[in-house]
């Protein structure tokens, strides 16, 4: 194959190991199709509301959403125990 010849033109894909011209993978090195199955994988796991991906989803979220109210404390909002309660009730949800 000639374009091996150029070997750093091209990169590969963590996920698949496919070829592909540099510039083309995501700065975390997926192609795009695995890029779009994981995408669809974590939808999945999200609506099926179980496996590991939704359960680390979920901790992340959770994260998020404690460093976001921490934040709003700090900012002293006078909405924020209503906001806070609308939090925990969505917790409880998912
Ligand atoms: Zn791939």
């Amino acid at each position: 194959m000639p374009e091996d010849i150029l070997g750093q033109d091209y990169e590969y894909c963590r996920y698949c190991g496919k070829k592909y011209p540099r510039g083309t993978l995501s700065s975390r090195g997926v192609c795009p199709d695995c890029a779009f199955t994981r995408i669809r994988s974590v939808a999945q796991a999200l609506m099926q509301k179980e496996g590991p991906i939704y359960e680390r989803w979920k901790e992340n979220w959770k994260r998020g959403m404690e460093r976001a109210i921490k934040r709003k404390k700090e900012e002293g909002k006078k909405w924020l125990e209503k906001w806070e309660e609308g939090i925990k009730k969505a917790m409880k949800w998912i």
